[in-house]
């Protein structure tokens, strides 16, 4: 895209702090039922869930914890079984060898260090082996208590096409999104990007024609109405 076409639609949709609450209320109207798609229970299997769904699609993950949610209910019975045994129980996840060390060794930390409990603070559920930034977010978002906001593929690249950030990195664009998206849409704010990316704003072929964003949106493909492109008309 040339530099002007990217100043000119920067300078048609107006400042993303304007931007923000217009985008999120639209998106909260459009996709009133996007959650979380991973199934669980309680608080382990949302841990183990999230853990898992590392590489691999939800749908995937899903698929396997059906049958490993009722063999394994509790931290300890993770380490009960032989390391193959559970190996095999996640196998179809993908990485199952790094995956399995990681769900054995934060197990363990659950028992010694909580109770068996899965704690509720960001510190202490990234003190986990294998839990890293995404996952905690994910994990303490969906108890209500969202200290970040989550960023996976679609969230980075939707946050992109609507000039939210000018950031690659993940943990950038993360620092990006929490100066500007007001606290209380935290939860709510990557289910949003993620279900308008799998149903809109999907990778190779935006529907821009059909978007609720269209008009706050600077990477939008539909042509903007103004009063020169009316006085083409
Ligand atoms: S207008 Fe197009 S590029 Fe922008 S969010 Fe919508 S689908 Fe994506």
């Amino acid at each position: 895209m040339a530099r002007s076409y990217v100043k000119e639609a920067r300078r048609r949709v107006g400042p993303k702090r304007a931007r923000i609450v217009p985008i999120v209320e639209r998106l909260l109207a459009e996709h009133e039922d996007a959650t979380i798609a991973l199934k669980f229970r309680n608080d382990l299997e949302l841990l183990v869930s999230v853990m898992l769904s590392a590489q691999t699609t939800d749908v995937n993950v899903n698929r396997v914890t059906e049958r490993l949610f009722e063999k394994y209910r509790r931290p300890e019975d993770y380490l009960a079984v032989p390391v193959e045994e559970l190996e095999n129980d996640i196998r179809a996840t993908g990485f199952f060898r790094q995956k399995t060390k990681s769900l054995r060794g934060t197990m363990a930390m659950l028992l010694e260090e909580f109770d068996g409990e899965v704690p509720a603070r960001m510190v202490d559920l990234l003190s986990l082996p294998g839990v890293a930034r995404k996952t905690a977010n994910v994990v303490v978002a969906e108890r209500g208590q969202a200290e970040g906001i989550v960023v996976d593929t679609h969230v980075r690249r939707l946050s992109q096409r609507l000039g939210l950030t000018r950031q690659e990195d993940p943990v950038k664009i993360e620092r990006d999104l929490i100066r500007l998206v007001p606290r209380e849409y935290w939860n709510a704010f990557p289910h949003l990007l993620i279900w308008h990316g799998r149903r809109v704003c999907i990778a190779r072929t935006p529907r821009c024609e059909v978007c609720v964003l269209n008009d706050l949106c600077p990477a939008s493909r539909v042509e903007a109405v103004t009063p020169a492109s009316h006085a083409r008309a």
